[in-house]
């Protein structure tokens, strides 16, 4: 199916199958284009919307793929309420000049019944891996089946899901997919709250304390860059202070850039990430500061 061009509007095509999306894929690669990719769960915002702006810079064919991926939701996450727009979403992709929209349904995507998984180690142990078993198996599924789909050369993912993008690198190295990977920066409303679609959730006074989360992390860094290298107390105290405020933590805790193992003790040269992940009633927030000390 592809859509018409308006006057300032340039064409988007929308797939619903693999046979077409790859069909006009294959078109664009023997004209020799380079093809950027997007995975999104859609009900986009601007943090999604700079990934696509960074795809557009690397490549010349720019796909998004609108998919809530059932394989990484765990059975009391939120997989049925999680926000879906993707007449919306067709919009904005339309608007920020997007080439190729792939929205799969569900049953294009995983038979009813399936054999295979792909198993991680290490790099899952902590962070959300930790507290969501089975996440990022599911996420590692998925984007293995979308970088076969759409076999892009280039692919962008946020910082905002540092954990996903580690692993996804390391299984673009170990599966051989070919595929440059992008980390791009995390995107934040005014007051500092990292933008997730997940947002939606929150009411009003949740709202206003979720920037909380932010500004510890914010302190954290600001006190290992000055000089704190064992954070263990620092990590605690803040954590009071957020529940305090009304968070319910997951984890909040300083790990290894490389291993995304936790670190007691920072060393010079090296890079951690600053990560917390709590709860503001059922929402869910996570955010992360990359530093090198
Ligand atoms: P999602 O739709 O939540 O699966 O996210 C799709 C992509 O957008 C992932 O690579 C996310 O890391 C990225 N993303 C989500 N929120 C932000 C943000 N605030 N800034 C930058 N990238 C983001």
């Amino acid at each position: 199916m592809s859509e018409n061009k308006t006057a300032s509007e340039k064409s988007i095509s929308i797939h619903q199958t693999i046979d077409d999306v790859r069909s006009v894929i294959d078109l664009h690669k023997q004209n020799g284009k380079r093809v950027g990719f997007v995975a999104t769960m859609g009900a986009l915002h601007a943090g999604h919307i700079s990934l696509i702006e960074q795809a557009k810079q690397k490549s010349d064919v720019v796909v998004v793929s609108i998919f809530v991926n059932p394989t990484q939701f765990g059975p009391n996450e939120d997989y049925d309420s999680y926000p879906r727009q993707l007449e919306a979403d067709i919009d904005e992709c339309r608007k920020v000049g997007v080439d190729m929209v792939f929205a799969p349904d569900r049953s294009v995507m995983y038979d009813e019944k399936t054999y295979l998984s792909i198993g991680i180690d290490q790099l899952n142990e902590h962070m959300c891996g930790g507290s969501r078993p089975g996440f990022f198996e599911g996420i590692l599924l998925v984007v293995n089946k979308l970088f076969n789909i759409i076999s892009p050369d280039v692919a962008v993912f946020g910082q905002k899901d540092i954990q996903q993008v580690q692993i996804i690198k390391q299984m673009v190295k170990e599966f051989n997919h070919g595929v440059e990977i992008i980390s791009a920066p995390i995107v934040r409303a005014n007051d500092g709250l990292a933008l997730s679609s997940r947002n939606a959730y929150l009411d009003d006074k949740q709202r206003t304390t979720a920037p909380g989360l932010y500004r510890a992390l914010r302190y954290v860094e600001q006190q290992v860059t000055s000089g704190v290298d064992q954070p263990k107390l620092l990590l605690t105290h803040q954590k009071s202070e957020l529940e305090a405020k009304g968070f319910e933590i997951d984890y909040l805790n300083l790990f290894s850039a490389k291993t995304l193992q936790p670190a007691e003790t920072l060393k010079k040269n090296e890079e951690y990430i600053i990560a917390g992940a709590a709860y503001l009633g059922k929402t869910r927030l996570i955010d992360n500061i990359l530093i090198e000390l």
